[in-house]
């Protein structure tokens, strides 16, 4: 089983935790045969999908549509929201400011405003 990591703040999200996943990919319509790209799965740990969801639009149309998705899972049900809560209360403490601020320990990384970078 392969380790995946949160896009936006590149935490390691291990076998078994809780965290959202974006799953994309590309087929030809009305082109025989139909050409299908394999797929990418682009995963966030419970903290950024929160963070993200309640933040701003962010920019260009695949942005906006996996935000979109985002919110979706946030709002639906609280059990991602209350998954970013259990994982912070480890880290309390170091998070001056906001308790969304992404936790990385390499969270330059993320981009300026800390949206999606595909
Ligand atoms: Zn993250």
């Amino acid at each position: 089983m392969d380790i995946q990591y949160c896009l936006r703040c590149s935490r390691e999200l291990a076998a078994g935790q809780k965290y959202a996943a974006v799953y994309m990919f590309s087929q030809t319509v009305g082109i025989k045969p139909r050409q299908k790209s394999s797929a990418q799965r682009i995963c966030f740990c419970p903290q950024c999908s929160v963070s993200l969801a309640m933040g701003p639009p962010p920019e260009g149309a695949l942005n906006l549509a996996a935000w979109q998705m985002i919110r979706d899972l946030v709002g639906s049900d609280p059990a991602l929201t209350e998954a970013a809560w259990e994982n912070l209360s480890g880290v309390a403490g170091l998070l001056p400011g906001s308790v969304l601020a992404p936790t990385g320990t390499d969270s330059r990384r993320a981009a300026p405003g800390g949206y999606f970078e595909f």
